[in-house]
């Protein structure tokens, strides 16, 4: 049996798992909230064009809009000053074979219940090694914190300093980038930086890194409990959009069964 053949056979019997790590695209959904002065994200919005009706007796329909980084999304390494002149940089450049490939989870759950700011360091990255292995050469990172499973102001946890939410430190990008040479990284929050990224130097490390180095970020994963440390194959093709900073998209896993 040939491999896709034997992978078709596997995923129509529950032998590769399907994992869906998105959130459903909702008015209700929270964005980013940046400080006043800037620009800002918008929510999705859904406006119904018609719905058997007279303005359409046989169809159903909607506009829809959004910013580029609404709900689970994808960034692309132009989204960052880091990454402006990255080659193939934008969505609509970057090759598909390069949004399906190889994934490990770090499991970061208990430590995110208890400290809200709580980091990812290059001391939490190497005692995962320890117990999984060396994290393979071009390979999806995701920090698993259950900060999905967090709902309404919960989410974006806004106190008077601005938000506060985990994410990785500086040195763990620079571990994760220049020595392991990831594909991109990922995180249940509502960006691939801590709530507080802006305090690090350089601020916002997760996309100053990564987008620099021509890397990929997801944000506003779901089901990251349901992955296995290792093993798991990602899906995460964002939309074909021209000159696209980034996009709203549907991420899924494949987990083989034991
Ligand atoms: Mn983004």
């Amino acid at each position: 049996m040939s491999v896709l053949d034997d992978l078709a056979v596997k995923i129509a019997s529950g032998a590769v798992r399907m994992v869906d790590l998105t959130h459903t695209l909702d008015p209700d959904f929270p964005v980013i909230i940046l400080p006043p002065e800037f620009g800002q994200c918008a929510r999705f919005r859904m406006e119904e064009i018609s719905a058997y009706d007279h303005r359409g007796p046989a169809w159903k329909w909607n506009n829809i809009s959004m910013c580029e980084h609404t709900g689970t999304h994808f960034d692309a390494p132009s989204h960052w000053i880091s990454g402006r002149d990255v080659p193939n940089g934008a969505v609509d450049e970057i090759a598909v074979e390069r949004l399906v490939g190889p994934v490990v989870v770090i499991d970061c759950s208990e430590g995110a219940s208890k400290d809200d700011d709580f980091e990812l360091t290059p001391e939490v990255i190497e005692a995962w090694e320890a117990e999984h292995g060396t994290i393979p050469e071009d390979c999806w990172v995701l920090m698993r914190t259950d900060w999905s499973k967090r709902r309404g102001a919960e989410y974006l946890n806004m106190q008077d300093d601005g938000p506060h939410s985990p994410g990785p430190t500086p040195e763990a990008m620079r571990l994760l980038v220049e020595e392991r040479n990831i594909r991109g990284f990922g995180t249940e929050t509502v960006g691939t930086d801590a709530g507080q990224g802006m305090h690090y130097t350089p601020p916002y490390p997760a996309h100053y890194i990564l987008h620099g180095a021509g890397k990929y970020g997801l944000q506003c994963l779901a089901n990251l409990d349901l992955l296995p440390a290792t093993g798991a194959v990602l899906i995460a093709p964002p939309l074909k959009i021209k000159n696209g900073t980034g996009s709203p998209l549907r991420v899924m896993a494949m987990v083989e069964e034991a």
